[in-house]
């Protein structure tokens, strides 16, 4: 039977980019999310080439351009010293090696930016889904409020708690990485000249690290302190933090990590989940994507990276098979969960190599990276050319 409808659960960066990728294809979409406005946090978002491809083929590049910023390059520093460890170029670089540059942003600016796209009335807000079942026809998506929807697919884009995962997997918890990430966005009119590089600095040190970088043409920096911490284990990017706790914990650090924070109006904390790879998103008419599939560690800044990759496979996947919605889903699955498993295992891996108390692995790590750049410079000090240089769009 023909797909025509599909409902999509949840209006994050996976969501709203399905979306977009479904209406592009032709597909009569509804994005149903449980808050009544959008609200995406004050926070940055990293988009590497491989997301940054999809959203080209969207035509919507041009109009990330003029929200982001472009960074110079990736630095990995001491969190002590400041000292360099390893830098990969990628201004000027990956425009010529993957097509496309890295771009930085305000997740508000991407969200407002894809929710304006939408045509009026796909977006449903206050709608919270509760549960989704199977029939031979259509699946059927009940909310809260005790109404219920038919369509020919449902896509649950809903998170790390995603209830559509729940109907696949049954209820278990995501699990508690021992890591707390904080975070806050500074003006850059409010720092002194000359503090910042134009790069994403990622200083590392044991049982911490601390990244930064520019976003919205260079106006504000967004930076996030990921520390490991057992005793906090909430999850909502709305709680905050006291800065003097975040200075307490990066005593002895590189200066410009106390600048930043103590130069930042707002600072907030958000306890770190996430999931070993599932072994499957799809069920009949129903699938995952984004963190309801793949919840990953942020180490490679790559977890809403792969949901827009996801949202676009999707519709693809959909629009080549329209005939049969159920062989579609399973060869979206086919195509998608491989690679974010890995994706979301090598984030754990970065986090304990960057992360590690251990001196004799500091050493032989930053020996290591050094050897690397000296052998291939254009080599980028993660090894993720693999991630960056793959094309979904193709
Ligand atoms: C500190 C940190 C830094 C990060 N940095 C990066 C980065 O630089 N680059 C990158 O690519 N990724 C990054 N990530 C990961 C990225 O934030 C997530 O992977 C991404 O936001 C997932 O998007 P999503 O649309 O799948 O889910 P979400 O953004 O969680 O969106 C889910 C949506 O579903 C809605 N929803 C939930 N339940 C229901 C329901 N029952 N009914 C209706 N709606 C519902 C929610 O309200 C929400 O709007 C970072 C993560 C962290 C923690």
């Amino acid at each position: 039977m023909t797909t025509h409808s599909v409902a999509v659960v949840g209006a994050g960066l996976g969501g709203l980019t399905a979306a977009l990728a479904l209406i592009d294809r032709g597909f009569e979409v509804t994005v149903f999310e449980q808050s009544s406005e959008l609200r995406e946090v004050g926070a940055g978002v990293q988009l590497g080439p491989n997301a940054m491809r999809v959203y080209a083929a969207l035509g919507l590049d041009r109009a990330i351009a003029d929200l982001s910023f472009v960074p110079e390059a990736h630095v990995v520093r001491s969190g002590k010293t400041g000292a360099t460890i390893a830098t990969t170029q990628m201004k000027g670089v990956y425009e010529t090696q993957y097509g496309i540059g890295y771009h930085t942003l305000l997740r508000a600016d991407l969200q407002s930016l894809l929710a304006s796209r939408l045509p009026a009335g796909v977006l449903r807000l206050g709608k919270k889904s509760k549960s989704v079942a199977n029939g031979t026809a259509k699946a059927t998506l009940h909310f809260e409020d005790g109404s219920s929807v038919e369509s020919d697919v449902v896509v649950g884009a809903d998170g790390i708690h995603s209830a559509i995962r729940e109907h696949l997997l049954g209820k278990d918890s995501p699990r508690f990485t021992g890591t707390v990430a904080y975070r806050g966005v500074a003006k850059a009119e409010a720092l002194p000249p000359g503090l910042l590089t134009g790069d994403v600095s990622v200083y590392i040190g044991p049982h911490a690290s601390f990244v930064y970088y520019y976003i919205r043409r260079g106006e504000l920096v967004n930076w996030v302190a990921l520390a490991e911490e057992t005793s906090w284990q909430q999850e909502s990017w709305s709680s905050e933090a006291d800065a003097a706790d975040i200075l307490r914990l990066y005593e002895g650090w590189c200066p410009i990590v106390a600048e930043l924070v103590s130069k930042t109006d707002r600072c907030y904390k958000w306890a770190l989940f996430d999931r070993d790879p599932l072994p499957r998103w799809v069920d009949g008419r129903i699938a995952l994507l984004g963190d309801a599939a793949h919840p990953m560690m942020p180490y490679l800044a790559q977890g809403g990276c792969m949901a827009i990759e996801d949202g676009y496979v999707l519709a693809n996947e959909l629009a080549k098979d329209s005939d049969d919605p159920l062989r579609a889903l399973r060869r979206y699955q086919a195509a998608r969960l491989p690679r974010a498993s890995r994706v979301q295992l090598m984030s754990r891996k970065v986090a304990r190599v960057n992360q590690t108390p251990s001196l004799a692995a500091r050493i032989a790590r930053d020996l290591r990276l050094a050897l690397q750049k000296m052998l291939h410079p254009e080599q980028h000090a993660y090894k993720i050319e693999w991630i960056y240089g793959f094309d979904v769009t193709r």
